[in-house]
């Protein structure tokens, strides 16, 4: 199975931050984290994706402050502003500076174009990827939420880990002092993400073979409990796609990590080699969302079987809802 890519990679590991209280602040399994702070304390500085200060928007910044990392941690899973990341990156190069550099696999690609040459003192680390969605349905959603709670949002997340890993939760924190919590794929922003993806992802040229990074980490979709990298605080997939990379991320202290097979690594995460498909409301979502933002668009593009189930949801009372869910499957099942 998926003879063709195997030759890609140096090694391939599952593994985690080993300090739990972190872990369960991060994405996955927190290597990004582990591998931020590995390259600050060696005086080096790291390029990553932050959200604005409005929380409007998600950007790059290039810091060698540990203060930072807590800013970084998190996927922002829109379209970024790249501000002035390539030269400012070989502009350190150029100086002797070690950088790290986070970014999703197109991303790397292109700041590999804008130097023009491989660099000893440049790690580069790709995202798995199927793509960001429009930063309009982030914009959209901040400001639903704040419209909702009558405050500013100080805390987001698209990907909270609530108890454990999974299932990922939308959160939002604001000035007075109120939260929201659902899981992410519950929200209008979570069912924007899953149909609105961008023309070019879905046929993306940097799969498979043409992963241009140093490490590759994704989430490791179907690690189990019996699996020795298992945490059910978060799992991280490793590829060390080079020999730098592999030298990198064998050497951060504070991390778990536990060779395994590109097989399994793959298996159940084929955005490594596959671009995703386009979903069927696409092109219904994406043009209600320009003409009538995120909330109205995903009300109304939805098929109508799941607008009834929708609505129904919103006047179940919240203490029957989940014996109303069961009965709902338990019936679906039968039919
Ligand atoms: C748009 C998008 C799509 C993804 N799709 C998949 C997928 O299909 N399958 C899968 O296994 N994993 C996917 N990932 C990766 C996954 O969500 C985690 O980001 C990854 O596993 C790192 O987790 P962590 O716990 O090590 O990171 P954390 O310790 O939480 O740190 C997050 C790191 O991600 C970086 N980052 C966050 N958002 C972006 C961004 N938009 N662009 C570049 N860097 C960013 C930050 O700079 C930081 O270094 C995707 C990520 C993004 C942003
Ligand atoms: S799917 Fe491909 S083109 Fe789209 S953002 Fe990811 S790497 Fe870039």
């Amino acid at each position: 199975m998926f003879e063709e890519y195997k030759k890609h990679d140096v090694a391939v590991y599952g593994g985690y931050l080993s300090d739990v209280s972190k872990l369960m602040q991060c994405t996955s399994g927190g290597i990004a984290t582990a591998m931020s702070e590995y390259m600050i304390k060696q005086g080096g500085y790291v390029a990553g994706v932050v959200y604005s200060d409005d929380f409007y928007s998600a950007e790059y910044i290039l810091t060698n402050k540990i203060s930072d990392i807590d800013r970084l941690k998190g996927s922002k899973y829109i379209e970024c502003d790249k501000k002035n990341i390539y030269s400012d990156v070989k502009r350190l190069l150029d100086s002797g500076e070690k950088v790290l550099f986070f970014g999703l696999p197109c991303v790397v690609a292109a700041l590999y174009k804008f130097i023009g040459t491989r660099n000893k003192n440049l790690i580069t680390c790709e995202l798995v990827c199927h793509g960001p969605t429009s930063a309009q349905i982030h914009k959209d959603y901040v400001s639903y939420l704040e419209d909702k709670y009558s405050s500013k949002v100080i805390d987001f997340s698209v990907r909270r880990k609530k108890d454990f890993w999974t299932p990922g939760y939308l959160y939002a924190k604001f000035e007075n002092g109120q939260t929201f919590e659902k899981p992410f794929y519950e929200t209008e922003y979570g069912y924007g993400f899953t149909v609105f993806g961008r023309e070019r992802c879905y046929d993306c040229k940097f799969k498979g073979n043409n992963r241009q990074g140093d490490i590759m980490i994704g989430d490791f979709w179907g690690a189990v409990d019996t699996d020795e990298y298992w945490n059910r605080c978060g799992v991280s997939v490793i590829f060390a796609e080079t020999t730098t990379g592999d030298a990198f991320i064998t050497s951060i202290p504070g991390i778990s990590i536990f060779s395994t097979t590109f097989e399994k690594a793959v298996k159940h995460n084929l955005m490594v080699i596959k671009s995703k498909v386009k979903h069927n409301n696409r092109e219904k979502f994406s043009k209600l969302l320009s003409k009538k933002g995120l909330i109205y668009a995903s009300k109304h593009s939805l098929p109508f079987k799941t607008q009834a189930i929708k609505y129904a949801s919103t006047i179940i009372p919240d203490k029957i809802r989940p014996m109303a869910k069961k009965l709902y499957f338990a019936i679906k099942k039968k039919a």
